[in-house]
C-alpha cells in the first residue's frame, strides 16, 4: 500500500460524503476493525488483534459508494464494507490499513413488491426490520438466523448466512433475485430481476457469500413468502447424536423436508427430560401437510427410540432463538472489541 496523507484522505472522503460521515478517530478505527470475532479464533492471525482501518466512511447513496471506491483505486487503498459488524470468523479485519465502508446510513426498505413477493431494500437494513415491514403485508421473510436482530441484509448475503428454517427456504444468498453493486473500479452494476434464467450466466451469484471481495452490494432484491397457514413443531429426545441421526437421515430420503430440524446435544437445558440429544423439528405450509408431515416424523423418530417430549421445550426453544443476539446487542456491542475481549 503507498504512503498517503491521513489529512488529504480525510479531506477527499469528506468531499464525497461529507465531514460528519467520515471519522479517524481511535475507537471508530478500532470497532470497525472488528466483528463480532473472539480473539480465540484468530489463531495464526493473532496479530490481527492490533490491525487497523485507516478511515471509516458512511455512505448514504451508491453514487458516493462508487464515489469511494473511486478514490480507493486513485490512492491504492484497499475497501472493505461493514454492515452489521456480527460476523464471527473476523472477516472485516484489514490486513494492511484501508477505508472501512460503513453501510449503516443505507438503511431503508425501499419497496415491498406485495403481490411479486419480493421486497427491494438497502444493503444496511437490520434483517428483523425487513421481517417487520413484510409482516404489514402479511408476508414474512424466509431467512431467520439466530442473528436477526443485528444482521443487515448486506452482510447476510455477503455471508450467504444460514437461518433456522434454511432447510425448506435456503440459505440467504437465495432469496435474493437482483443486485445492484459497485464493482471494484467504482462501476455500478445491476443484475436482471430474475428468478430462474437461461440465457449466460447468474452474475448475482458471485456476490452471495463473496465476503466483500467481488464488490459492495448497495440494494438487493429479495423474496418474501406468505405467512405460513399453520405451523407446528415436534420435540423428540434421544440418547445420543448417534441415536437421532439415522432418523434425520430418514425423513430426507421420505422427501419429508421440515421447515425447521436441528439435532443438537449442545446443553439441552431443563426442557430436555434428561435426554442427552434432542432432535427440534418445526413444519409450515398449508394445514394438511403440516399435519402429515408432523405426524410422520414422530412415527419415524419413535420408530428408532425416540421419545416425543412435549410441548415445553419446543416452544421455548422457538420463542427464545433470537435472544443470544439480543444480549449481544444491548451488552456486547456497546463495547469496544478491546473490552469486549477483555471482559470474556
Ligand atoms: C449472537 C450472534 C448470532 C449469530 N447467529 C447466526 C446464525 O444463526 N446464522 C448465521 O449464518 N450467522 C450467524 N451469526 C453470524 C453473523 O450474524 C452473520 O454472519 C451475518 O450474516 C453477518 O451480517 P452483518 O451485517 O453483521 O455483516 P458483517 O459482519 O458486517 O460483514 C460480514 C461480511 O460481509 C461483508 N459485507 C457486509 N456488508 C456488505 C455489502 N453491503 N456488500 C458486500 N459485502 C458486505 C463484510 O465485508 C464481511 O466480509 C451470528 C452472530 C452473532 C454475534
Amino acid at each position: 500500500m503507498p504512503p498517503h496523507d491521513p489529512i488529504d484522505l480525510s479531506v477527499r472522503l469528506a468531499s464525497i460524503v461529507g465531514a460528519a460521515h467520515v471519522s479517524t478517530d481511535d475507537e471508530s478505527l478500532e470497532r470497525l476493525s472488528f466483528d463480532a470475532i473472539d480473539p480465540g479464533r484468530l489463531m495464526a492471525r493473532a496479530s490481527a488483534v492490533d490491525s487497523r482501518v485507516t478511515a471509516v466512511v458512511r455512505p448514504a447513496t451508491t453514487d458516493e459508494v462508487s464515489g469511494v471506491v473511486r478514490l480507493a483505486n486513485e490512492l491504492g487503498l484497499p475497501v472493505i464494507p461493514y454492515g452489521g459488524g456480527t460476523g464471527v470468523m473476523g472477516a472485516v479485519i484489514p490486513l494492511s490499513g484501508g477505508i472501512a465502508v460503513d453501510l449503516r446510513r443505507m438503511d431503508r426498505v425501499l419497496e415491498v413488491r406485495a403481490a411479486d413477493r419480493l421486497a427491494v431494500v438497502q444493503p444496511g437494513v437490520v434483517l428483523a426490520d425487513l421481517d417487520a415491514a413484510a409482516k404489514a403485508y402479511g408476508l414474512q421473510m424466509a431467512h431467520d438466523p439466530w442473528s436477526v436482530p443485528i444482521a443487515t441484509v448486506g452482510g447476510a448475503i455477503s455471508t450467504d448466512s444460514v437461518g433456522y428454517r434454511a432447510s425448506k427456504y435456503g440459505s440467504m444468498g437465495e432469496q435474493v433475485v437482483a443486485y445492484e453493486a459497485v464493482l471494484g473500479d467504482g462501476e455500478v452494476v445491476r443484475t436482471k430481476p430474475l428468478a430462474r434464467q437461461s440465457s449466460g450466466p447468474m452474475l448475482g451469484r458471485l456476490l452471495s457469500g463473496a465476503e466483500g471481495t467481488m464488490a459492495i452490494i448497495t440494494e438487493a432484491t429479495v423474496r418474501l413468502f406468505a405467512e405460513p397457514e399453520a405451523r407446528e413443531f415436534a420435540t423428540v429426545g434421544f440418547e445420543s447424536f448417534e441415536a437421532g441421526y439415522p432418523v434425520v437421515v430418514r425423513l430426507f430420503d421420505l422427501g419429508l423436508i421440515p421447515a425447521l430440524i436441528d439435532l443438537t446435544e449442545e446443553e439441552p437445558g431443563d426442557d430436555a427430560q434428561g435426554f442427552r440429544c434432542l432432535l427440534y423439528l418445526g413444519f409450515e405450509g398449508y394445514r394438511e401437510e403440516v399435519e402429515a408431515q408432523r405426524v410422520r416424523s414422530l412415527v419415524e423418530a419413535t420408530a428408532a427410540g425416540g421419545v416425543d417430549i412435549g410441548p415445553r421445550a419446543r416452544l421455548h426453544y422457538w420463542d427464545t432463538r433470537h435472544a443470544v443476539a439480543e444480549r449481544w446487542r444491548d451488552s456486547t456491542r456497546p463495547l469496544r472489541p478491546t473490552e469486549r475481549w477483555a471482559n470474556r
